[in-house]
């Protein structure tokens, strides 16, 4: 059965994979036969693109404080931690992942290495330092600028680095730093956000914007960035605006529930206290924005304290527990997430022509999401296979005799 990220369910299909690409779909038993061609058998398992995660922190340890951790490790032990992060996202069937911060835009340098063939990994589309006001939200890896010149500046700066995305702060958040930090309070300025967007745009790169206070989120709808991140205090008429504007949300539900359990005292009692106080707003904001039919995409803070490397199923679980239909869901982790990045058939679809990145579960994950954790085996794009269904040690990645499924 499979399912290619856009229709409402999966259905019998043949797919023909040429060197990392996806070369054609037949219906069940319609491929083909091809002396040639390497078959695998999947009778009885869903096959789906592979994942996407919007939002992760390959620098962070998903320890209790993973901000001081990167402090302790300094740069070279991060980037062996980010590298290992990004290589369990894969291994999960996450094909893709959206980094938004990284000290030493050490993100940037684990994408290029994954894109070379150095290492292994998932696609890594990230931001590597984040454009921010003089001591703003995340001051560890963001660049200070202040003022239309000092952001396009950054903005710049970090493409020649070789971002794939533009990270910028309109609100100060929950985590981070334990002073001088209020969730409501705005930071860049609707003028700064607005260069930052028009620079961006200008080289074909799209914006993330941190927001979670009301007056964040409308200066960084106006100034026209592509995503908002968290989107905690939202309004009626913010949801229209961001409706006009095509703006996506990623909000991020089971970070802030993680933070406000607190995971017996371990997390920092500010960032507790401050999450506590979200978690109502950001349920009834994500309501919201549902009704008035925001596109949606999953993102984890995925390094964040106690949130995992991977955890995309438990987001996914979130999502449809605050009203999301199972079958946005699994679109918020494929091709709506895809389209947020700009990346419409080339990620999160099973389609002729587009990667081979696809992930093979053995159960029905319309049924229950949890499924998408009942891992076959993974496929890459780069003709690299993962997983119990796969046999390690053959010659050819789909010379493999099938088991279970
Ligand atoms: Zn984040």
């Amino acid at each position: 059965m499979v399912w290619d990220g856009v229709s409402s369910g999966p259905e019998p299909r043949d797919l023909v994979i040429d060197d990392g690409t996806i070369s054609a779909v037949y219906s069940a038993g319609g491929a083909p036969v091809d002396d040639d061609a390497l078959s695998v058998d999947l009778d009885g398992a869903f096959v789906l693109p592979g994942l996407i995660d919007s939002h992760v922190h390959l620098v962070w340890s998903s320890g209790a404080d993973p901000v001081a951790t990167v402090e302790n490790e300094g740069e070279q032990l991060t980037v062996v931690r980010a590298v290992a992060n990004a290589q369990k996202h894969l291994q999960a069937g996450v094909t893709t992942v959206r980094d938004l911060g990284s000290n030493w835009d050490v993100a940037v340098t684990v994408a290029r290495a994954i894109d070379r063939g150095i290492c292994d990994g998932p696609t890594v589309i990230a931001s590597g330092r984040t454009v921010i006001m003089t001591g703003g939200h995340d001051p560890f890896w963001g660049i200070f600028s202040d003022g239309v010149d000092a952001v396009t500046q950054a903005v710049r700066q970090q493409i020649h680095a070789g971002a794939g995305v533009i990270k910028t702060a309109a609100t100060g958040g929950a985590y981070g730093r334990p002073e001088g930090e209020a969730l409501g309070q705005s930071e860049l300025s609707y003028e700064e956000l607005a260069a930052i967007a028009h620079e961006a745009h200008r080289f074909g790169i799209k914006v993330a914007a941190h927001a979670l206070g009301t007056e964040g989120i409308r200066n960084a709808v106006r100034a026209g960035v592509d995503t908002i991140e968290h989107g905690v205090f939202l309004t009626e008429e913010l949801v229209d605006e961001m409706r006009k504007q095509g703006t996506v949300l990623c909000p991020t539900l089971s970070v802030y529930s993680i933070m406000a359990d607190g995971v017996n005292g371990s997390i920092p009692a500010y960032a507790t206290e401050k999450a506590r106080t979200i978690v109502k707003a950001h349920r009834e904001s994500f309501a919201m924005a549902i009704d008035a039919g925001i596109p949606i995409i999953a993102g984890t803070d995925a390094g964040a304290p106690h949130v995992q490397h991977p955890s995309l199923i438990k987001e996914l679980a979130a999502l449809c527990e605050y009203g999301l239909s199972p079958t946005d869901a699994l679109r918020s982790a494929t091709s709506v997430a895809a389209d947020a990045m700009g990346r419409r058939g080339k990620l999160g679809i099973i389609a002729p022509q587009a990667p081979a990145d696809l992930l093979i579960v053995d159960g029905d994950p319309f049924a229950d999401i949890q499924n998408l954790g009942q891992i076959w085996g993974v496929v890459r794009s780069t003709d690299r296979t993962y997983g119990p269904g796969f046999t390690v040690a053959a010659p050819h990645p789909y010379r493999v005799a099938p088991q279970g499924g």
